[in-house]
């Protein structure tokens, strides 16, 4: 599960951050998702419940999610932008994106794939 996963490494890393810095609770902390990441947010908030749990140190820690919007480049008519509408089936592993203008799958992905921590607050 793509979701648990990234959960898991979320709450690893602020943990060892927290660790260095010798901070004991983390009040709150903001991800940043790329459109393309392609993770489901109603998912990954129920798997970051579950794993935050189990660490004393987040226990409490509420989790603010702020999606990127993900940019395309169509290799077919050159259209570069960004895409509003994604598809709503996300378990491919491997999606392709399609042109909003002409329509054609021979695309690139420019930016929005990624999952970052944005800030930690204590
Ligand atoms: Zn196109």
């Amino acid at each position: 599960m793509h979701e648990f996963s990234l959960a898991q490494t979320v709450l690893e890393t602020i943990v060892s951050v927290a660790k260095q810095k010798d901070f004991t609770k983390i009040k709150k902390i903001i991800l940043k998702f790329g459109a393309f990441a392609l993770i489901q947010e109603d998912q990954f908030r129920f798997c970051f419940e579950i794993v935050q749990k189990s660490i004393k140190m987040t226990e409490k820690t509420e989790l603010q999610i702020e999606w990127v919007p993900g940019e395309l480049k169509c290799l077919n008519c050159n259209f570069e932008g960004k895409i509003e509408n994604l598809p709503q089936d996300h378990n491919e592993l491997a999606p392709i994106f399609q042109c909003p203008k002409c329509k054609s799958y021979k695309t690139e992905i420019l930016s929005g794939t990624e999952t970052v921590i944005d800030s930690i607050i204590v």
